[in-house]
C-alpha cells in the first residue's frame, strides 16, 4: 500500500495499491491536470528525487518553510512562535526528519491549519508525526482525499484558536476559504496570513481576489464587496501570501481594502460606447 500524492497539486490520499484513478483536486476548474497528464509520486520518491525543506526567518516569531526545488504549486507554509504553543499555517508534502528536527528546535508544534484545499498536501502525516490537530473549514470537507480523526471541522465565521490567534472564513476562493489573524504580529500592529484567499500579485502593495488563479477566472464584485466587509474590522500591518516573495510588508490593510475597491471598479464597469 502506497499513500500516493499528486504531482501538480501536493495532495496526498488515502493508502492504497495503485495510484488514484484521478486527482479531484486537479480535475476541478479552479486547478488544472500538468501537461504530462496526471502524474503521481510518494514522500518516498520526492526525497530520492532531492527535494529538501528549507527554513527563512520572515520576522521575529515567523518562520516560513518551503519546498526546494519547487514542487506543486510552490508550497510554503508559515510557523507561528506562539507563547501558547507553535502552530502551522498551510502546509506541504515534504515531511522528512530534517523538517522534523528544525521544527522541533523552534519549539515543536501544537497545531495546524489550512487556507483551503490547494495547501491540504500530506496535513495527515504532519498532524501524525507532531501529533497535532487539524483545523479546517466544514465547508471544504468534500476535499478531503486522506480522511483522519485528527482533522477538527469548525463552522461558522470565525475560530478563536487555543493559542489565542483566530481563523477567518472569507470564502471566494473556495466556500471554506479561511485566512490566520496573528494580531500580536509585526511588533503589535498585527499580521494577516492568507495563503491565496487573498493574494499578493506582482506590485507587491496590492492584492487580488480570485475564484481561479491558474485558470484566471475572477470572483463576481458582490463576493470580493464580501470579503473585503469581512476583514474590514481585523488589524494588520503585514500580510503573508502563499508564497515566499509574496508578502505585503507595511499598510496591508489598506493595500487589502484599495485592491478590492479596484477589482469592483473593473468588474462592474461598463466598456464605453
Ligand atoms: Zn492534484
Ligand atoms: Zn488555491
Amino acid at each position: 500500500m502506497q499513500k500516493w500524492i499528486c504531482k501538480t497539486c501536493g495532495t496526498q490520499f488515502a493508502p492504497g495499491e495503485q495510484p488514484p484513478g484521478a486527482c479531484p483536486i486537479c480535475l476541478d476548474e479552479r486547478q488544472y491536470v500538468g501537461y504530462n497528464g496526471q502524474e503521481w509520486t510518494t514522500l518516498a520518491q520526492m526525497q530520492q528525487d532531492g527535494f529538501r525543506n528549507e527554513f527563512r526567518e520572515h520576522e521575529p516569531h515567523l518562520v516560513g518553510i518551503g519546498t526546494t526545488p519547487t514542487f506543486a504549486i510552490g508550497e510554503r507554509a508559515l510557523l507561528v512562535q506562539n507563547e501558547r504553543g507553535n502552530f502551522l499555517w498551510d502546509c506541504m508534502s515534504l515531511l522528512d526528519d530534517e523538517t522534523v528536527m528544525g521544527i522541533e528546535r523552534l519549539g515543536g508544534l501544537t497545531g495546524m491549519a489550512i487556507s483551503h484545499p490547494h495547501y491540504y498536501s500530506t496535513m495527515v502525516e504532519w498532524a501524525e508525526r507532531f501529533d497535532i490537530p487539524i483545523y479546517l473549514h466544514e465547508a471544504d470537507r468534500q476535499w478531503v482525499m486522506r480522511p483522519s480523526e485528527r482533522i477538527r471541522f469548525w463552522s461558522g465565521e470565525t475560530y478563536k484558536l487555543p493559542n489565542g490567534m483566530t481563523l477567518i472564513r472569507l470564502g471566494g476562493h473556495f466556500p471554506g476559504g479561511t485566512v490566520l489573524h496573528w494580531q500580536v504580529g509585526a511588533g503589535g500592529k498585527g499580521v494577516l496570513l492568507s495563503g491565496d484567499i487573498i493574494q499578493v500579485v506582482s506590485d507587491r502593495r496590492w492584492v487580488s481576489f480570485m475564484y481561479s488563479y491558474p485558470n484566471l477566472i475572477p470572483l463576481p464584485a458582490a463576493e470580493v464587496e464580501r470579503i473585503r466587509n469581512m476583514i474590514e474590522p481585523y488589524q494588520f500591518e503585514r500580510l503573508y501570501g502563499a508564497w515566499f516573495e509574496r508578502v505585503v510588508m507595511q499598510d496591508a490593510h489598506d493595500a487589502v481594502t484599495r485592491s478590492a475597491e479596484r477589482y469592483i471598479r473593473a468588474l462592474k464597469s461598463v466598456p464605453q460606447s
